[in-house]
Parts: structure tokens; sequence; C-alpha cells
């Protein structure tokens, strides 16, 4: 099926409620749109989930008893829950901030600046948000 990009003028299909010309638009993807309306991006793996493809591939396999097809998603082949905790021990064991620690948990996002413009609007503020409420409650320990 063709598709072609968004128009600029259009809601951002992030979900911010704002124009994608003023929210998403010029990011490190594109918002694209078939025939019958359905949006799609044109990134279709975080990078980091790229590189680990080959495992993932590996135990959708053994959990399935078939190879991965197109048609099947990719949070199917791996054990989410697993994948977060030693994620965060990993980060806790490095001494990365528990604020960026919660929001990791919280979101299952992970915001850096690297990736910061391969991430929709919506994901970014919701990252960032989950942030702030922690310093909220927590207050901010850098300080003395
Ligand atoms: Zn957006």
């Amino acid at each position: 099926m063709k598709r072609k990009p968004l128009s600029p003028n259009a809601k951002c299909p992030c979900g911010t409620g704002r124009k994608y010309k003023s929210c998403c638009f010029g990011k490190g993807f594109h918002f694209l749109v078939d025939e019958d309306g359905n949006i799609s991006r044109d990134v279709p793996l975080h990078p980091e989930v790229e590189k680990l493809l080959p495992e993932i591939e590996k135990e959708f396999a053994q959990r399935h008893g078939r190879p991965m097809g197109p048609g099947d998603r990719i949070f199917d082949g791996i054990d989410v829950e697993d994948v977060t905790r030693k994620m965060v021990d990993a980060m806790r064991a490095t001494g990365v901030a528990p604020a960026y620690i919660y929001a990791y948990e919280k979101t299952g996002l992970l915001l850096t600046e690297d990736n910061r413009h391969l991430m929709q609007t919506k994901d970014v503020e919701e990252f960032e948000a989950a942030m702030d409420e922690y310093d909220a409650e927590h207050g901010d320990d850098l300080d003395p």
C-alpha cells in the first residue's frame, strides 16, 4: 500500500493534541499515512532495540516454537518485566540518578540526548513528567 507524508497541519499522531508541525515534525523520524488513513512511523525500531534484535528473535522462536515473522510484534518475543528488572539493577549499580530510574520504570522509556529526536513529543514529556514527579516526592537529593 502506498504511503505519503502526513500533512504538517494535521493533528500530531503522538497524542499531544498539537499540530504535527509544532510537535514531532522535523525530528529524526516521519509520520506516514496510507490510503486508508492509517498512520505509521518510518523508523520502526528504537536503535537500542535493533541491537537486541537477534536475541529477541531467538527468544521468540523458543517461546512460540516458530521463527518471528513480519506480522509479529517485537515485545511478544521478550519478557518485558525481566528486561526492565535487569536494566534497573544495572542502572542502580552504575549510580544512575534515582529519578531517572523511576521514570524508566514508570514509562518503559529511556530518554537520552542521543535518542531524544527519535522519540515522540508525548513520550519525551511523559518521561520528564515522571522525573519531576520523583523529585517532587523525594526532594532533590543532590543539594547538600
Ligand atoms: Zn507529536
